[in-house]
């Protein structure tokens, strides 16, 4: 079952209790979830057993400061996203963003957990390539280095570090975090690794809908039942 921010926290706290000499390393994927489809969820799943990761915390963003306002409202997505990842142990539902009510950085989520999970906890922000490549745009994005590892996955249609697209000031970053194998440190290096690559986007997902093709197979089937009862993406 989905668990709010604040029981993270705790549960967090308790973890860190139980093995305080070797605290259980934290995958995070951040995302507008509009809606959350199988990419996501793939992306999830397979870093997180790659890294031999317990937990998976989807963290919805409220209002996202670097692209436009989402089609759905931030309890709509937050929803598909407790639907989606329901029965899966590993991943859980991380709402602070969605609590907060200014824009969601990036940055500032990650301080907020570090400070949660104590300083040894190895931490894991997940992205696909193209986020990676728009890096450089976001608040303060060299400072997410102090509190977690990037961990890159391939997507569909995305170059990743040999790629044009690498700014200088995230060339320089990638030149010296990349790690060919995942540190056990909690913070600070650059990895990445091949998932199942899915060619689907939310953006696609939506198109679909507008047209009134069919989603199914493309999100949890869950996530389209919802999508049907509530209307969304008319
Ligand atoms: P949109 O099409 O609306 O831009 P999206 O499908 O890219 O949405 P987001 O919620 O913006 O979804 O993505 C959250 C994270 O998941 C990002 O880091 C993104 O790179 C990654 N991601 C999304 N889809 C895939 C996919 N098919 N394969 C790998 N990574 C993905």
């Amino acid at each position: 079952m989905a668990r709010s921010g604040s029981e993270l926290a705790n549960q967090a706290a308790a973890g860190g209790r139980r093995s305080a000499a070797n605290p259980a390393p934290l995958g995070l994927l951040g995302g507008t979830f509009d809606p959350i489809h199988y990419g996501h969820l793939r992306l999830a799943e397979e870093m997180g057993e790659a890294l031999g990761l317990a937990q998976v915390r989807l963290v919805p963003a409220g209002l996202p400061p670097h692209r436009s306002a989402p089609a759905t409202a931030a309890s709509q997505r937050l929803q598909m996203v407790r639907l989606a990842v329901a029965g899966n142990p590993r991943l859980v539902v991380d709402d602070r963003e969605i609590r907060k009510t200014g824009p969601s950085y990036t940055t500032e989520t990650l301080a907020e957990i570090r400070a949660e999970v104590g300083p040894d906890a190895p931490l894991w922000l997940f992205m696909g390539a193209d986020a990676f490549l728009g890096l450089a745009t976001w608040h303060d994005w060299q400072r997410l280095f102090e509190f977690a590892h990037i961990a890159i996955a391939h997507r569909p249609g995305y170059r990743l570090i040999q790629s044009d697209a690498l700014t200088d000031s995230l060339r320089s970053e990638v030149e010296h975090r990349l790690v060919d194998t995942p540190p056990a440190t909690p913070a600070g290096s650059l990895w990445r690794f091949t998932i199942t690559p899915l060619d689907i986007s939310a953006t696609a997902v939506r198109e679909r809908l507008r047209r009134g093709q069919s989603i199914r197979y493309l999100v949890p089937e869950a996530v389209r039942t919802y999508i049907e009862e509530q209307k969304l993406y008319p």
